[in-house]
């Protein structure tokens, strides 16, 4: 099963409200909110509130309802935080896996900026 889903993962319990969180934007779908260990000056976590573990999970098996609020949820902070006028000043980067570096196992989107960030984040 590549995308069994651990309902304990962190980002599960702060869904439910078992922890808490420093919410950022809340619509039907999506949750975001400030990463606990920012990055840069601005460190966003977006994540679904469906149970999906990474990106090619929520890719593949979310409704198009879900992509659509998820996708509109970023632009929507991109654009509250003055980020979205210029395409230069922001990064999302997923996590995925092992490799990929993920250490919570339900899909998120870091939206990071507010300094240089290079070419790569790590
Ligand atoms: O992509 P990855 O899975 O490594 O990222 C997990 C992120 O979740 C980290 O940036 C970490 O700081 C953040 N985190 C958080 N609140 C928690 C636990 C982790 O913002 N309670």
């Amino acid at each position: 099963m590549p995308y069994a889903y651990d309902p304990q993962n962190i980002f599960a319990r702060i869904l439910r409200g078992e922890i808490p969180n420093k919410t950022v934007l809340e619509t039907e779908h999506t949750l975001a909110f400030h990463d606990i260990a920012p990055q840069a000056p601005l460190h966003v976590l977006v994540i679904p509130k469906g149970a999906y573990v990474n990106h090619a999970h929520f890719a593949r098996d979310a409704s198009a309802e879900e992509l659509v609020d998820f996708n509109r949820a970023v632009a929507r902070i991109c654009t509250d935080l003055g980020l979205g006028d210029d395409p230069d000043n922001f990064r999302v980067i997923s996590n995925a896996g092992v490799h990929g570096g993920q250490e919570v196992p339900h899909y998120h989107l870091h939206l990071v900026a507010g300094r240089p960030l290079g070419r790569m984040l790590e």
